[in-house]
């Protein structure tokens, strides 16, 4: 795990990372750099690791700071350790339907569907949210299950019509009440990736929660419902590298 500043949710991401390892038995190393100057460090760094036999799995924790080119930083990683799915040939491998390692966060969420024994398969699904590492590949995996996927972004007019035609939902905006229960479907399965802290310090999804209880198949819960996910989608990833 290589960590840049001290970004305060990020060092709680990486102490929950740490924890899950723990828990199965997978062995962590975390590596602190400190802001703006140091990314020769950290590209060092990657180097070091992807040629590390004990070392299979590398995650580069973001956001980094705005001085670092994150496209560079990413490609350093060695694509058989990239547990993240963030490199561009497994990103090129996940949009050829041979994903090597999927993104967490859209892997984790597939579980929940297939878990709870939802149908993909000739429904609708709308992301809200097009970003590299939920939205995109997202999308992307619910198309390769044959639904028929709209992907919404910040530009998209009339987001509530959209919406309302989902039968599977995601979203992952980070806006909280984005999505409010007037706007789903009767029967819709909600997933709500968004995370935002509320001025008390908890935190809540982008959807209203008890409003769209009211009306959803399914809904995920925030704090609880994908985040747990993400972290067994890393370990999973970690596991694979590993064999
Ligand atoms: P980004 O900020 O990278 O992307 C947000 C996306 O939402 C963008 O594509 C943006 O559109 C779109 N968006 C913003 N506002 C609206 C709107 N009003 N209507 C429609 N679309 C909108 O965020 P991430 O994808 O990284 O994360 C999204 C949320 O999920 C955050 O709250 C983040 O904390 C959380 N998250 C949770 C994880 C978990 O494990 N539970 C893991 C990763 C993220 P545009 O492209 O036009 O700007």
């Amino acid at each position: 795990l290589i960590c840049v500043g001290d970004h305060p949710a990020s060092q709680v991401y990486i102490r929950n990372k740490i924890t899950a390892c723990d828990q199965v038995g997978i062995k962590s190393w975390v590596y602190r750099f400190e802001g703006q100057r140091s990314e020769r460090a950290v590209l060092n760094k990657i180097v070091e690791l992807n040629s590390d036999d004990e070392v299979h799995g590398i995650l580069v924790q973001l956001p980094l700071p705005r001085s670092f080119n994150i496209e560079r930083v990413i490609e350093a990683i060695d694509p058989a350790k990239d547990v993240d799915g963030f490199h561009p040939v497994n990103i090129g491998k996940l949009f050829s339907g041979k994903a090597l390692f999927s993104p967490c966060t859209p892997w984790g969420i597939m579980r929940l569907i297939d878990h709870y024994k939802i149908q993909v398969e000739g429904k609708h699904a709308v992301v809200v949210g097009r970003s590299a590492i939920v939205g995109k590949p997202m999308a992307i995996m619910l198309l390769e299950r044959h639904s028929t996927v709209t992907i919404c972004t910040s530009k998209t007019t009339n987001l509530s019509d959209h919406v309302f035609k989902a039968d599977i939902l995601v979203v992952a905006a980070g806006k909280q009440n984005l999505i409010r229960g007037n706007m789903v479907k009767k029967g819709a399965v909600v997933i709500d990736v968004g995370i935002n802290e509320l001025p008390d310090g908890s935190l809540t999804g982008d959807v209203d929660f008890s409003g769209i209880l009211e009306v959803a198949s399914w809904i995920s819960p925030v704090p609880g419902g994908v985040g747990p996910m993400t972290i067994a989608g890393l370990l999973t990833n970690t596991v694979k590298a590993f064999r």
